[in-house]
């Protein structure tokens, strides 16, 4: 299997190579050639492995150039309880009628981005060792708050990498916020800037894709590499959880293998969604992928009208791993929807990047309402919905959680579909603690966050995660504050370049 640039198709890598650029060099976004295809039998033979063999056998029809030792080095060493708090790692809960909840955050840093992050750096160091690439890994992260902390456990004291990560200063929960600047690790940075997540993450590929920075950085034995869902190494750990979700549900019994279900993800960066994307045309049978917003709609907009417009009012809202108004991954799905159009991609994403807008042709659109339901959630909404499900389930879910379970309500409410369906459960409740308690009690309270973390959990009869209660204890490591325009200085500067 080789991997092509949504910029321009000529390019031809191996995945070992895409993993460690991240991106191309002229900006595009690393894609397999063609999506590898799972019969219902292996779907089948899935649902009796563990989560580290399932994740072993999607690896190995996308990552070619590894072998099987390199592959199980990589999912065992990620996927075990040393670094999830369930055996299952991904945990399907039963929560009502014909709907499950994907619970993707039992690992470490209590978010789904641990499921690709704690197997990026196994991923990333092989890599380089396969291409006898004799350099530091140096990992520039954009974060809306939790893709930052789950890079930095991930990366944390890997040999042969460093990482540094950006967030907004005003963009991210206490509780995130807290829990990157008491980050442990020798090869660990954290800096905040002033501005919202699409500042930090357009510094971050300006940064990329500046070859004199590349230059200088390879000069001195250096080179970046992305740990961003723009990184295909990402992006594959995540189709994982679909297809083990969906040969789960037919080990359980809950449905007959062949059913199709409905997916439903709160989205921002595209990432997740696109996965369960690719799960769907591997092979597992899916009806509808519903793309959940918050008040950042312009994913809803999209698809229902076929433009992206990114001018419009940024909101920082109680779900903010999704306050992003420039999807990165939606690039992969275009260049997938336009038959592969490298020149078309160019075009539209040149116009995203000088107008802040562009419309797909009449065929991509309908294409796009064929396989996606989008629809969004005010905070409000946000906030009834915890509380609603909480009364009617006795369960207690987080914000952007709770964003999807209203999406999909109101979906189903207006389409009647009644297709069983899988809810991604991207975080835990305690991270977004202030909100969501706020949600179960109704009024605001205005004590401290850990007294807060305590309340939940009387409330709610869940295990407060042991790395969330250790926070308490840990002493604050990073402080820098910068301004967007000083974050290329900074990064050369700390590199010592
Ligand atoms: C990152 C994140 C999302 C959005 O996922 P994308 O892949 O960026 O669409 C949703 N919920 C939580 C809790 C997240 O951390």
């Amino acid at each position: 299997m080789y991997y092509n640039s949504t910029r321009n198709s000529s390019v031809k890598v191996s995945s070992a190579e895409a993993i460690t650029q991240g991106i191309s060099a002229e900006g595009g976004l690393f894609v397999p050639e063609s999506i590898p295809s799972l019969t219902l039998d292996e779907i089948s033979k899935i649902g009796d492995m563990k989560y580290a063999d399932r994740a072993a056998y999607v690896f190995s029809k996308y990552l070619t150039d590894f072998t099987e030792a390199e592959i199980h080095y990589c999912t065992d060493n990620a996927y075990s309880t040393k670094n999830f708090e369930t055996e299952s790692i991904a945990e399907l809960a039963h929560l009502f009628d014909g709907t499950y909840m994907l619970e993707l955050w039992h690992g470490p840093t209590c978010a789904f981005k641990d499921m690709a992050l704690q197997i990026l750096p196994y991923f990333l160091t092989t890599s380089a060792k396969k291409i006898n690439l004799d350099k530091k890994i140096v990992i520039l992260v954009a974060t809306s708050g939790d893709t930052g902390k789950a890079a930095l456990e991930g990366f944390k004291d890997v040999e042969g990498t460093s990482i540094m990560v950006f967030y907004p200063e005003d963009g991210v929960s206490p509780m995130q916020k807290r829990q990157m600047k008491t980050q442990e690790g020798s090869n660990v940075g954290v800096c905040a800037i002033k501005g919202n997540f699409d500042d930090c993450q357009n510094g971050v590929k300006a940064i990329f894709t500046n070859d004199d920075v590349k230059s200088a950085l390879e000069a001195k034995g250096m080179m970046f590499s992305s740990a961003n869902s723009i990184n295909w190494g990402r992006l594959v750990p995540q189709v994982v959880y679909y297809v083990s979700a969906y040969a789960e549900l037919v080990k359980d019994g809950e449905i007959n293998l062949g059913d199709k279900i409905n997916i439903v993800v709160p989205t921002g960066n595209f990432g997740n969604i696109l996965a369960a994307y690719y799960a769907k045309h591997m092979g597992i049978p899916v009806n509808k992928l519903i793309c959940a917003s918050n008040i950042n709609n312009v994913l809803t907009d999209f698809i229902n009208t076929g433009v992206y417009d990114r001018n419009r009012s940024f909101y920082a809202t109680v779900s903010p791993s999704m306050d992003i108004l420039i999807s990165s991954n939606l690039e992969r799905l275009l260049y997938l929807m336009t038959g592969r159009d490298d020149a078309q991609i160019r075009e539209w994403f040149g116009k995203l990047a000088s107008e802040g807008k562009y419309e797909v042709t009449a065929d991509v659109k309908a294409k796009l309402q064929d396989e996606f339901a989008a629809g969004f959630c005010d905070d409000e909404h946000t906030k009834q919905t915890i509380h609603m499900i909480y009364e009617k389930y006795g369960y207690t879910c987080d914000t952007h959680t709770a964003v999807a379970v209203k999406v999909y309500n109101d979906y189903k409410a207006a389409t009647g579909d009644t297709t069983k369906t899988v809810i991604a459960s991207t975080a835990s409740p305690y991270k977004f603690s202030a909100a969501v308690l706020e949600a179960l009690e109704g009024v605001a309270s205005d004590i401290d966050e850990y007294a807060k973390v305590d309340k939940i959990s009387e409330i709610s009869k869940l295990d407060i995660p042991a790395a969330l209660a250790d926070l308490k204890n840990k002493p604050e490591r990073f402080s820098d504050v910068i301004d967007k325009s000083e974050q290329k200085e900074y990064v050369l500067n700390k590199l010592g370049v």
